[in-house]
């Protein structure tokens, strides 16, 4: 993957919302059904901007979010 893209509109309109969000329509699942004993979090790939994310789906509410993993505006 590519580290440090730049994220698209979409991602970075994405990026902090809450897991309950629907991904938007660039993103693909990476690895859906490799884990088999949890569903803790999903990653997605956007093919526009090559964003990489991480559905958190377990835990504390508050960390139940979209995370970007590769962005390197910070
Ligand atoms: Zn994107």
């Amino acid at each position: 993957m590519e580290l440090w893209i730049q994220p698209c509109a979409q991602c970075a309109d994405l990026y902090g919302q809450s897991a309950i969000a629907t991904p938007h329509d660039d993103l693909t699942p990476n690895g859906v059904g490799l884990v088999k004993d949890t569903r803790a979090e999903e990653h997605y790939t956007c093919v526009r901007c090559g964003a990489v994310f991480a559905r958190i789906l377990a835990g504390a509410p508050t960390r139940q979010i979209w995370m970007l993993l590769n962005a390197g505006q910070h």
